[in-house]
């Protein structure tokens, strides 16, 4: 069952099955749904795994959960996997240096680590709404990612719509043109005249909008959410953790029972959490290690348990997936850690006082878990030459975490690094890097300099963009988004 991070407001429902959590993800007091139990994994788990590969891996591992949803739609939603480059291993661990090993979790259809929860979330959910005979609507912000990812898995499926709002600018030409070539019928993508931040509050306002809200009614459709806030994302997020294990065990790099240290570059945090989940499972993890850029509320968080908001500016960097102020996900760590009363005070505590403050006992508990430290944009750049130069093309999401690995890790343990994106997504910053110049270039051009020098393919998903149609071309005002929606809900 599903329990809520800032306890009951006796209207909600005190405890909730996984279909209801996935479809009703907001709880009581603007909390969040998180599972009650973890189940427990040891070592004759991992060695037994050994001889399968993902897709069983992954269903051992849901069905450990015991949610409640039939073993065959579990089935269909993994069978999504087979899109990706090699089925049997959608998620490949390389290994660059003695002790560094990089989980690419970037070979879905959308080229980021968003797929490896978002396509088998996307068929479960499709999936209730038709056996319920429920109509849903899905409300996404996005810089770069979450919006493709969200408009791939939901396109074509029954009884959900999908609006996507995008900062006109603000994303790589390749991530816009994921986005409005989307030629379904149930999508709606907009792009806005503001940056991303103008997108999430004009998706926030219109939550609460009485004549948005009355419209939905008239129409019978429900508002749900994709983001990683949901926990049917968060639950595909802990089975990518366990299989780097044992693809180490496979690759005879550890013995059953060895530590390691996982490496995560951190924006809403839903990765890092999926982390958490498995150690707490048992998966021998000696510390989650949390790589932030320069918007570095996170690293702050865990290394002096203050998390403040104030005075802060959101900046602009090279890995704009890890933009971020408010990093949702790190609620269901302080509720596992610290309770639902002191969850809900912290979180009050934010929406008052943009600030919250751990006691020194409840940081050293926080520490247990996580260490962290962030990294700016000379250091990334300087990484993706590094490592380009010696055969390894990592985007610039990826490299934030050589930071961690360089300064972080204390014992002589393997480091799994999470890479969330594949390098063509964010070609220019990774021409920028390997050329050492800031020069302005098209995603087009630095795709094929990059893939021309050092003999990387660009795969026909990226490549076929440029010659696609665009179906979406709207650029809309802020004030004009509501109609926008409304139009399309209706139409
Ligand atoms: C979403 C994203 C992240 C951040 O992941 P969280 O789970 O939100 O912490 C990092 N890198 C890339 C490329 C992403 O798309």
């Amino acid at each position: 069952m599903f329990i809520e991070t800032r306890g009951n407001d006796n209207q909600k429902p005190k405890k909730v099955e996984f279909s209801y959590a996935i479809q009703n993800p907001s709880a009581s007091f603007g909390g969040l749904y998180t599972s009650e139990f973890l189940p427990h994994l040891d070592s004759n788990f991992f060695e037994k795994m050994k001889n399968e590969n993902y897709k069983t891996l992954a269903f051992s591992i849901l069905k450990l959960f015991k949610i409640d949803i039939d073993d065959e739609v579990l089935q269909e939603a993994l069978n999504l996997y087979d899109k990706f480059d090699d089925e049997k291993t959608p998620a490949p661990l390389i290994k660059v240096k003695n002790d560094l090993f990089v989980n690419e979790l970037y070979h879905g259809p959308t080229r980021a680590f968003k797929d490896m929860a978002l396509q088998p979330f996307g068929y479960i959910l499709s999936h209730l709404a038709k056996k319920e005979k429920k109509n849903y609507l899905i409300l996404a912000a996005t810089s770069g990612d979450t919006g493709p990812a969200t408009l791939d898995t939901f396109a074509n499926k029954e009884n959900i719509k999908v609006a996507c709002l995008y900062p006109d600018g603000g994303t790589s030409d390749v991530q816009r043109l994921q986005m409005v070539t989307e030629s379904a019928k149930n999508l709606k993508v907009i792009g806005i005249k503001g940056d991303f931040d103008d997108a999430q509050n004009a998706l926030k306002s219109l939550l609460a909008n009485n004549d948005f809200k009355d419209t939905l009614k008239q129409n019978e459709i429900n508002l749900s959410a994709a983001n990683s806030v949901n926990f049917g994302r968060i639950i595909f997020q802990i089975i990518y953790h366990i299989s780097s294990y044992i693809e180490l065990l496979k690759q005879n790099e550890i013995k059953n029972g060895d530590k390691i240290y996982i490496i995560v570059p951190s924006g809403n945090f839903g990765n890092a959490l999926g982390a958490y989940y498995a150690k707490k499972m048992g998966l021998p993890i000696e510390k989650i290690l949390i790589a932030s850029n320069i918007n570095n509320i996170l690293s702050e968080l865990i290394n002096t348990g203050i998390y403040d908001i104030n005075n802060k500016k959101l900046l602009k960097t090279t890995s704009p997936a890890m933009d971020i102020l408010i990093s949702s996900n790190v609620e269901r760590v302080l509720f596992d850690k610290f309770g639902d009363k002191r969850c809900k005070e912290f979180m009050d505590s934010l929406a008052n006082d943009k600030k919250y403050s751990l006691t020194h006992y409840e940081l050293k508990l926080l520490q247990e878990d996580f260490e962290a430290v962030f990294c700016d944009d000379v250091f990334a750049l300087k990484t993706i030459k590094q490592f380009a130069d010696n055969g390894y093309v990592m985007d610039p999401h990826t490299a934030t975490c050589i930071k961690a690995y360089n300064e972080l890790k204390k014992k002589n343990l393997p480091c799994v690094i999470c890479s969330t994106a594949e390098w063509t997504k964010f070609a220019p910053t990774m021409l920028n890097a390997i050329e050492n110049d800031d020069k302005k270039y098209s995603d087009k051009e630095a795709l094929e300099k990059i893939s021309n020098s050092l003999h990387v393919k660009i795969p026909d998903c990226i490549n076929s963009l440029f010659s696609k149609e665009i179906v979406h071309s709207d650029i809309v005002e802020k004030c004009d988004i509501k109609q926008e929606i409304i139009s399309f809900i209706k139409g």
